[in-house]
């Protein structure tokens, strides 16, 4: 069953929730087997990184239940407005030093000011400049931003749709799920790649996670990002039990076969999740990328330990 699962997903076919199913109740090791044959058929075994910069963080208007920077929760995630462009530049010279290949600017907010705008240009020049891949997260954007953006130096626009739509009121209510999706198709009609995905381990079930992946496969994201929930004190989600690892090495296995040739890419909660060997876990489950050292509010894995992984190959 899962042989003839494997040769739908590698003709291009999308596989139906029943044979998603079969891969859920399937033996994890014969599931993961196959998702690695189809990221190395389509992808191939090169490690993608990224690293981010907390560019602006909390007072965000919007109440995403799993979020440390939100206004409308009491954590005790740092606040501070936009940082000075040459604090951007030495994150990304430090980031370019180690070898990672993608730098995002990430600022919170459903959108930013006129005057943020301005210096998110800048910076997108300033790090394009030194030879990274650019990226931003920083909200919803006009068209005319993204096009000015692009012209900039802008690789790519990251902007998660977090989970399926009918959970999405689960998990915010201050903005439609319409306002990320049309983020999203936005920037793809600018032309710029787009990364785009979700979190896991919110309440949602697998058929959530299904018509989320199916959604991204639709939209045409070239990167997915995989998060898992990391509860944050002060959150609505404060207490909740992190997945188990059996679990989010599913998720990212079944999510290879519905998005053969995109990258995945473990970002937030990889060591909430994964107590040890996290990247040689995520990578053995069908993974294409990683984001490498610390996340916006909490510390992350060893940036070194983590480049020295990327530097040996795949097996
Ligand atoms: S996920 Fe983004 S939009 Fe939602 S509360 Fe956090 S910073 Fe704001």
């Amino acid at each position: 069953m899962i042989e003839k699962i494997y040769e739908k997903a590698l003709g291009g076919g999308l596989i139906c929730l029943s044979e998603a199913c079969a891969l859920i109740d399937g033996d994890l090791e014969g599931v993961m087997g196959y998702a690695r044959r189809l990221r190395d058929r389509f992808t191939g075994k090169t490690v993608k990184t990224c690293a981010i910069v907390n560019a602006r963080s909390g007072h965000c208007s919007e109440d995403c239940v799993f979020c440390a920077q939100s206004s409308h929760y009491g954590t005790k995630a740092p606040v501070f407005p936009f940082i000075d462009i040459a604090e951007i530049e030495k994150a990304a010279k430090r980031v370019k030093e180690l070898g990672v290949e993608r730098f995002s600017i990430v600022s919170s907010g459903l959108s930013p000011t006129p005057e943020e705008f301005l210096k998110i240009k800048q910076a997108v020049s300033l790090v394009s400049s030194i030879g990274l891949q650019t990226d931003i997260s920083v909200g919803c954007l006009s068209y005319e931003q993204l096009k000015e953006l692009k012209k900039a130096g802008l690789d790519s626009y990251h902007h998660n749709l977090e989970t399926s739509r009918s959970f999405f009121p689960e998990i915010c209510t201050t903005h439609s799920y319409d306002d990320d999706v049309n983020a999203v198709k936005e920037a793809l009609r600018a032309g710029i790649d787009v990364c785009s995905g979700g979190i896991f381990g919110i309440g949602e079930n697998w058929e959530h996670r299904y018509e989320l992946a199916v959604l991204l496969r639709e939209l045409g994201v070239q990167s997915v990002p995989i998060n898992f929930l990391n509860p944050v004190a002060g959150t609505p989600k404060e207490g909740t039990d992190v997945l188990l690892e059996e679990e989010a090495m599913r998720i990212i296995a079944v999510y290879r076969f519905i998005l053969p040739d995109r990258t995945l890419r473990v970002c937030g909660g990889r060591n909430a999740v994964f107590k040890a060997d996290s990247a040689m876990k995520i990578f053995s489950a069908g993974a294409s990328g990683m984001m490498v050292g610390d996340y916006l509010t909490v510390k992350g894995t060893d940036i070194f330990e983590d480049m020295d992984f990327i530097h040996r190959k795949l097996d």
